[in-house]
C-alpha cells in the first residue's frame, strides 16, 4: 500500500465551503435572502461540476498534465497506455516499445488486468509501470459519491498491488472526468491524478496519420502523451490503430532526440501542479 498523503483542499474547494457557510449565516440572519444564496450554490455547483468535466483542469486538486521541469530538461516525454491489458495489443506494444528502447506507463482497469495476470507481469519485468485506470472503467464514475469512488479506486488499487508487486503512484478517471470527492479518496490511498498533455483519440479514431498528427502537434520536451493498449480503434484493414501510430511516434520522438519514459521517473511532481 502506498504511503496516504496528506489531502489539502484546492483554493476552490475551499472558497465553495466558505461560501456555503456564507450563504447560510446570511439566510439565517436575512431569511428573505434566499433566492440569492441559493443562485450564488447553484452557480458554485454547476462551476465545480464543469472543472470535473474538464480533465486537465487543476482546480479541484493536483493533475499531472506534464512532466516536471526538470524532466523537460532531461528532453523525457511521458509515455501512457490506457484501458488494458489487452490479450492482442499489450504485448505488440511492448514489442515496439522494447524495439526502440522506450518505456511507458500503463493504466490498467483492475478487472482485466485480474483476468490476464502474465500480461501483467510481462509489463513489469520489461521495465514499464502498472498504473490504476479503476476497479471497471465505470463511464458514471464522475456521478458516483465518496464510497463509491473509494470502492473503484480502491478495489483496483488492491488488485494491481497484488499483480504488479508494487502499488500504482497514480490515478486516472475513466475519460478523464471526475468530482470533487476523488481527490481525498486519492490522498487516502497515496495516489495522484495523471491526465495528459495531449491525447491521440486512438480508441475512437480509425484514421492513424489523424492520430499522429494530434499526437505531436505542438511537440515539447515534458509533454505526457496518452494512447491506448485497450480498447483500441481499428483501421479500415482490421488493424488496430496504436500500432500502426506507436512506431512512427518513436521515430519522430527519437529525430528530435525525446526519450519516451514512464511516470517512474517523476520524482517532484509539485513543480508541475496546478
Ligand atoms: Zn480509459
Amino acid at each position: 500500500m502506498a504511503e496516504r498523503r496528506r489531502w489539502t483542499p484546492s483554493p476552490l474547494l475551499r472558497a465553495s465551503a466558505a461560501l456555503h457557510v456564507a450563504a447560510a449565516a446570511g439566510v439565517a440572519a436575512m431569511p428573505a435572502m434566499w433566492p440569492w444564496a441559493l443562485a450564488a450554490l447553484a452557480g458554485n455547483h454547476a462551476l465545480l461540476g464543469a472543472a470535473g468535466l474538464w480533465p486537465r483542469c487543476g482546480l479541484l486538486g493536483p493533475n499531472l498534465r506534464r512532466l516536471p521541469g526538470e524532466n523537460a530538461r532531461l528532453r523525457q516525454i511521458g509515455l501512457c497506455f490506457d484501458d488494458g491489458p489487452d490479450p492482442e495489443v499489450t504485448p505488440a506494444v511492448l514489442d515496439l516499445l522494447d524495439s526502440r528502447n522506450a518505456r511507458a506507463s500503463f493504466f490498467c482497469i483492475a478487472d482485466r488486468a485480474a483476468r490476464h495476470p502474465a500480461l501483467i507481469d510481462a509489463i513489469v519485468r520489461r521495465g514499464h509501470t502498472v498504473e490504476n485506470h479503476s476497479w471497471h472503467h465505470s463511464h458514471r464514475f464522475a456521478t458516483m459519491g465518496i464510497r463509491a469512488i473509494r470502492r473503484e479506486v480502491g478495489e483496483a488499487q488492491r488488485i494491481l498491488t497484488g499483480l504488479a508487486g508494487r502499488p500504482p503512484r497514480y490515478f486516472k478517471p475513466p475519460a478523464g472526468l471526475r468530482n470533487p470527492l476523488l481527490d481525498p479518496v486519492l490522498a487516502g490511498f497515496g495516489l495522484r491524478l495523471a491526465t495528459w498533455t495531449r491525447r491521440g483519440y486512438d480508441a475512437v479514431r480509425r484514421d492513424p496519420a489523424g492520430v499522429e498528427r494530434r499526437l505531436v502537434r505542438n511537440l515539447a520536451a515534458g509533454d505526457l502523451l496518452m494512447l491506448h493498449d485497450g480498447s483500441a480503434a481499428r483501421d479500415g484493414d482490421g488493424r488496430p490503430v496504436v500500432l500502426t501510430v506507436l512506431p512512427r511516434l518513436l521515430d519522430t520522438l527519437s529525430a528530435h532526440g525525446l526519450a519516451a519514459v514512464s511516470l517512474e521517473v517523476v520524482t517532484d511532481d509539485r513543480r508541475s501542479l496546478p
